[in-house]
């Protein structure tokens, strides 16, 4: 198994199609089965959120393959948080402090589009729409699909196998009862939806075009982010249950709903009842599980880990995936057992990390975004951050503008906190600390970082 040429790759989403380009660089004969029909030929949505905040690690991944002159023009920079509290002017927060600490708005499935494209471009790489896996036998190398074109079953045998088939990822239960692993699916009490703010008639964007907006308003939330026709995609999470939830929610009440709680979007959006009603409710969960390779076959992407989407990381984790299972093959000269087992021991520890920073961040964006100590603790930060910048990157920087490993980036993150706790103890001004102070906790502290800038 250590060399096979013909990589089998089920799922064809936002990791399956990366991982399928720098896989046919490095030579190999990729095939790529996917259950729903060619987003590019038919009117099929890519599923999930309509468009994601893609940052540093998956453009570095996209860069790595060779792709980010064709992801350019899908992007739209947001420099910062924009925050509509009741009754008070919108508020703009930047995300870091220099020019290129901006995160971008990215169509899913223009993103998709393209990378599929970009792997077809290379004659050894074969996608197959319409194929939903239903078996998978890892004993004799064995994948069932059925063709949804034409109601057939079809069995395919493969040399290496890849499981790119998101968080329901059937390659995964199988691969977790051939080795006997370990698998949790932790399902939050909240759910989303997807609404809409329209371009204005000229095209234009009602709302700023360079800001994610929130509507924090403490056990839910309201965002959105812009869309390259002027329109912004609108998210809604609010509890499944209990008093205000999606449960109390429903055509006749929605349209009050929102002009009680979310006045300034609610008359934004003319569609609000219909994209309501129509539109589905979906569900969040984080996946933790491990063993993520057993013989020839892997998982990678969120059927190792999916995650909730309160960091925006998700699929900027699973792009870091293909990243970094690339880097190894080159390490390993592409001896695949080695390479395989390298990647889930190191990356296990990281997608455990951002699984836990995404869940607390919901608090953060719903609630804590408007408090003051956490207002201050990110002036201070980014003053910590300019004075001592070996040492100290207010940790959402750390996760979306640089490649420091996620489980780094938690515990320095901790300590850092502890540090900025104590330096503010008792004061209004959060610049107005002993700094003296702060430079001798942090080198004792903080060891130098070692990456570029
Ligand atoms: C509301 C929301 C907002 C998000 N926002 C962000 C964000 O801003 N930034 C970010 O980085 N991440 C975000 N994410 C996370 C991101 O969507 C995922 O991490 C990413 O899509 C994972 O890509 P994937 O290819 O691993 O899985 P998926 O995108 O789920 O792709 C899996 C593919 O496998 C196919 N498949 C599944 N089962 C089978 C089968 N049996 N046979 C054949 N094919 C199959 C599916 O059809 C699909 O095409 C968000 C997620 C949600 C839900």
């Amino acid at each position: 198994m250590s060399k096979p040429k013909h990589i089998t790759i089920v799922g064809a989403g936002l990791v399956g199609s990366l991982l399928a380009v720098y896989l046919n660089r490095r030579g190999y004969k990729v095939s790529v089965f996917e259950k729903r029909a060619d987003m590019r030929k038919s009117n099929v949505s890519a599923g999930r959120s309509i468009n994601l905040a893609l940052a540093q690690r998956g453009i570095h991944a996209l860069e790595q393959a060779g792709l980010m002159n064709d992801v350019l023009p899908l992007l739209i920079p947001m420099k910062g948080r924009m925050l509509h509290e009741i009754g008070s002017q919108p508020e703009f927060f930047p995300y870091g402090q220099r020019e290129h600490e901006v995160i971008y708005s990215v169509s899913r499935g223009g993103l998709n589009n393209m990378m599929m494209t970009a792997a077809e471009s290379n004659s050894d790489t074969e996608f197959f729409f319409e194929h939903e896996l239903v078996d998978v036998d890892l004993k004799n190398d064995h994948l069932k699909f059925v063709d949804l074109g034409v109601g057939k079953e079809r069995s395919v045998s493969f040399d290496f196998l890849i499981g790119a088939d998101g968080g329901g990822s059937q390659v995964r239960s199988e691969l977790m009862e051939a080795c006997g692993g370990k698998c949790s699916a932790e399902m939050l009490d909240h759910d989303y939806k997807e609404l809409e703010i329209p371009a204005d008639k000229d095209g234009g964007f009602l709302i700023d075009k360079n800001s994610l907006h929130i509507w924090p308003r403490g056990g839910f939330m309201l965002i959105a982010l812009p869309n390259l026709d002027g329109s912004f995609t609108v998210t809604l999470f609010m509890p499944t249950r209990g008093e205000t939830s999606f449960e109390q929610i429903s055509k006749n009440n929605v349209a009050s709903f929102f002009e009680e709680v979310f006045p300034s979007a609610a008359k934004l959006m003319p569609e609000l009842e219909t994209d309501f009603c129509l539109n589905p409710t979906g569900d969040l969960g984080t996946i933790r599980c491990y063993p993520w390779v057993h013989d020839n076959a892997m998982i990678l992407g969120d059927a190792a880990h999916a995650i909730v989407p309160f960091h925006g990381q998700g699929m900027n984790c699973g792009f870091e995936d293909c990243a970094k299972l690339d880097r190894l093959l080159n390490e390993f000269d592409d001896d695949w057992t080695r390479a395989a087992d390298e990647f889930q021991k190191t990356r296990k520890p990281n997608a455990d990390a951002i699984a836990d920073m995404a869940l607390e961040n919901y608090v953060i964006m719903r609630d804590s975004v408007s408090d003051d100590l956490f207002q201050k603790k990110k002036v201070l930060g980014f003053e910590l951050e300019r004075r001592f910048p070996r040492r100290f990157i207010p940790r959402y920087s750390m996760v979306m503008f640089h490649d420091i490993p996620y489980h780094d980036a938690i515990q320095r993150g901790l300590i850092q906190d502890e540090i900025m706790s104590g330096l503010l103890k008792g004061k209004d001004d959060p610049l107005d600390v002993d700094y003296e102070a702060a430079e001798t906790l942090i080198v004792e502290k903080l060891s130098e970082l070692t990456f570029a800038f």
